[in-house]
C-alpha cells in the first residue's frame, strides 16, 4: 500500500496516496451532482469530499451535506493558513477542498471523490498525478440550457442570468475536457451512472492489483475503456461540436 502523504500537497509537491482520489468535473447543470449521487449508492467505500464555498444554498442544500457554507473572510482566512488542497473563484464566490478530506478518508481505507472545476482539477492534477480525473458533458447546449432552468425552477428561483452566465461558462469548461482521463455524456441517466460505475470499479482492480480473468472484470474494463479520452474521438465529435470546441490534437493528461 502507497503511503499517504496528502497532507504535506503544496504546490511544486507531488504525492501519492493511500487510497483512489476520483476527479469529477462538469459544466453546472449537467448533471454531475444527479450521478454522484447515483454512483455512491452503487459503489461503496467513495467519500464524497464536502467542499467549502462562499455561495450562499441553494433550494434544499444543507450546511455541511452539499457544501460547508462559510464568509468570504473564513475562506480567505483557510486560504492564508495553507488548509486548502486546492481553491478556485467560480461565479464570483470562492470554492475550495480542505486538504484534511484526503487524510481522513484515506485513513479510513475509503477512496474519495472531488466534485471541483476545472481550475480546482488542474491544481490537483499537478499535485497528485495518480488522481483520476472524469469529465461529464451534457449531451448539447439545449438540454444543457433546459436542464438549467428546470432545476432553477424546481427550486423556485428562475434567474436568466444566472443561467446565461452558467451557460456562457460551459464552453470554457468543455474545451478542457481532453485533460481529463475520462470523458463521458449525460445523455441517458443509467448509461452514465452504469459508465460512472465501470470506471470506479475498473481504476479499484488495477490499483489494488486484482486478477483481471475474475467473470465480469473483463466486461468493465472495456466499458471503462471506452470512455477515456484517447478512445473517445468519434462519440465525442458530435457534442463538443455542438459547443463549438473542436476535437484536441493534444495527449490526454493522464
Ligand atoms: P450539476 O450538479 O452538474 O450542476 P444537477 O445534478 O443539479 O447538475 O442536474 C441538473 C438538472 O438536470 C437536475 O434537475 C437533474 O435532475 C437533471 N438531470 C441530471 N441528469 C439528467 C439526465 N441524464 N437526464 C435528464 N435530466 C437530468
Ligand atoms: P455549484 O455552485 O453549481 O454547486 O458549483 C459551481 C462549480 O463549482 C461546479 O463546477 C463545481 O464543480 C465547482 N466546485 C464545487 N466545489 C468545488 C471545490 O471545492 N473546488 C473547486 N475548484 N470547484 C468546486
Amino acid at each position: 500500500m502507497l503511503q499517504d502523504s496528502s497532507h504535506a500537497t503544496h504546490p511544486g509537491e507531488r504525492t501519492r496516496l493511500a487510497g483512489l482520489l476520483f476527479i469529477i468535473s462538469a459544466p453546472s447543470g449537467s448533471g454531475k451532482s444527479t450521478l454522484v449521487h447515483e454512483l455512491r449508492s452503487v459503489e461503496k467505500h467513495l467519500d464524497f469530499s464536502v467542499s467549502n464555498t462562499t455561495r450562499s444554498p441553494r433550494g434544499s442544500e444543507e450546511d455541511g451535506r452539499e457544501y460547508h457554507f462559510v464568509a468570504r473572510e473564513r475562506f480567505e482566512q483557510m486560504i492564508a493558513e495553507d488548509e486548502l488542497l486546492e481553491y478556485a473563484e467560480v461565479f464570483g464566490n470562492y470554492y475550495g477542498t480542505a486538504r484534511s478530506a484526503l487524510s481522513e478518508s484515506f485513513a479510513h481505507g475509503r477512496d474519495l471523490l472531488l466534485d471541483i472545476d476545472v481550475q480546482g482539477a488542474e491544481q490537483v492534477r499537478q499535485r497528485i498525478p495518480e488522481a483520476v480525473s472524469i469529465f461529464i458533458l451534457p449531451p448539447a447546449p439545449e438540454v444543457l440550457k433546459m436542464r438549467l432552468t428546470n432545476r432553477s425552477r424546481a427550486e423556485g428561483k428562475v434567474d436568466e442570468s444566472v443561467i446565461q452566465c452558467r451557460l456562457d461558462k460551459a464552453q470554457h469548461e468543455i474545451e478542457n475536457y481532453h485533460k481529463y482521463k475520462y470523458v463521458l455524456v449525460n445523455d441517458v441517466l443509467e448509461r452514465a451512472v452504469d459508465e460512472l460505475s465501470a470506471i470506479v470499479k475498473a481504476e479499484r482492480y488495477l490499483h489494488d492489483g486484482d486478477d483481471l480473468n475474475r467473470p465480469g472484470v473483463q466486461k468493465v474494463l472495456a466499458i471503462a475503456e471506452s470512455c477515456q479520452v484517447s478512445h473517445s474521438a468519434e462519440r465525442l465529435r458530435p457534442v463538443l461540436g455542438a459547443f463549438g470546441v473542436p476535437i484536441s490534437a493534444e495527449p490526454a493528461q493522464i
